[in-house]
């Protein structure tokens, strides 16, 4: 029997249960290839996942993990053979098809994106879910027609991963980046990034006025509830807020005014089932845009038996940046 290491979440009497087990690498799901896996990283669905704090998981016994980078072991899909560098994240992993902290993970080829030239697999995960789903929010903001000369962006969950990523990669493009976070003593860490201005989230987190002061031309939100409402309330005129998050709730207490008189564009971010050919835009877009030298900045690593653990963390919101995770 072929077994490997896999974080697997069982139900419980109350709930879900994680631990670090061998795994039997015939009980892997249907899949054209099989990967080795070499890293992964920790996202706040991770967190989530992990804890059992929302209901993520839905078939038992599953492997946590949404994303992974590794090394085609064995394809039977004509797009990938034995040796090919790729990523794998989304399409359910983690969810409804095992997951990415394991040894070995099985998929379709359909799901992959090869590796970008002169990226490392570490550092595919150091950017992760989160790093991508921030950029999916700069195309989706540059799709709208945004550029730089339109104003100042405001980015908010600003030390969290997607926010971290985000701050990098506008303030590489030229944009006047307000981070928005509720660490002060992030400060210096959030200039390094790139941001220009640092605002306090308590600011944007109290029920505002339908409309006000117009303060931003764009902005990317991983927090949602009044925040959004906030951010929505004080975009410029066809100014546009990508929304990829819920970190403040699931609530959006706003009104139609931003949208009705001023032309604001509400744009939502999913990453899970987002169309591959996007999916290579925004990794090579990363390849391009992010700064490796912050991108080594916002990164630390744990190892797979460090996962639990730190799960709980980022759902407190201790952790700061990107995780990466190693696993082979
Ligand atoms: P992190 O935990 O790394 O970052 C979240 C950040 O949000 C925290 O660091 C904190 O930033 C801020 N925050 C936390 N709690 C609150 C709160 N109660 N009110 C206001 N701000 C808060 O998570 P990620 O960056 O990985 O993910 C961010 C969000 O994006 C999550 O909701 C996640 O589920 C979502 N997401 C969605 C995806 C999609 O496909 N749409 C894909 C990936 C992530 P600070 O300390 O600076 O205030």
């Amino acid at each position: 029997m072929a077994t490997f290491k896999a974080i697997r979440i069982d139900k419980a009497e109350k709930g879900t249960t994680a631990a670090l087990v061998q795994f039997d690498e015939a009980d892997l799901m249907e899949g054209d290839v099989t990967v080795r896996v070499e890293w992964s990283t920790l996202n706040y669905k991770d967190g989530l996942a992990l804890t059992g704090t929302s209901p993520v998981v839905r078939r038992f016994p599953m492997i946590a993990g949404i994303d992974f980078a590794g090394t085609v072991e064995s394809s039977t899909n004509p797009n990938w053979k034995s040796g090919d560098k790729v990523i794998g994240n989304g399409w359910g992993m983690g969810e409804t098809h095992l997951g990415a902290y394991a040894e070995k993970a099985r998929v379709k080829g359909d799901w992959l994106v090869r590796l970008p030239d002169g990226m490392s697999a570490r550092d595919a995960m150091a950017i992760g879910t989160a790093g991508y789903t921030a950029m999916l929010s700069v195309l989706a903001l540059e799709n709208h027609g945004l550029k730089p000369a339109d104003g100042p962006v405001v980015v908010t969950g600003a030390a969290g991963g997607v926010g971290s990523v985000a701050i990098a990669v506008l303030s590489q493009l030229g944009y006047h980046v307000i981070a928005s976070t509720g660490r002060a003593s992030e400060e210096g860490y959030l200039k390094g990034l790139g941001a220009a201005e640092i605002i306090d989230r308590n600011e944007l987190s109290a029920p505002g006025k339908p409309l006000g002061k117009e303060r931003w031309a764009g902005g990317v939100d991983s927090v949602g509830s009044t925040t959004l409402a906030n951010l929505l309330a004080m975009t410029k005129y066809r100014g546009a807020i990508a929304a990829c998050g819920l970190a403040g709730g699931m609530d959006l207490p706003s009104s139609v005014a931003p949208f009705i008189l001023r032309g604001v564009c509400l744009l939502g971010i999913d990453s899970v089932m987002c169309p591959i050919e996007l999916r290579k835009q925004a990794w090579a877009r990363l390849s391009r845009d992010l700064d490796a030298a912050k991108l080594a900045d916002i990164t630390q690593e744990i190892a797979l038996d460090q996962v639990i653990d730190a799960g709980a963390k980022v759902l407190a919101g201790q952790v700061r940046g990107r995780t990466v995770v190693k696993i082979g």
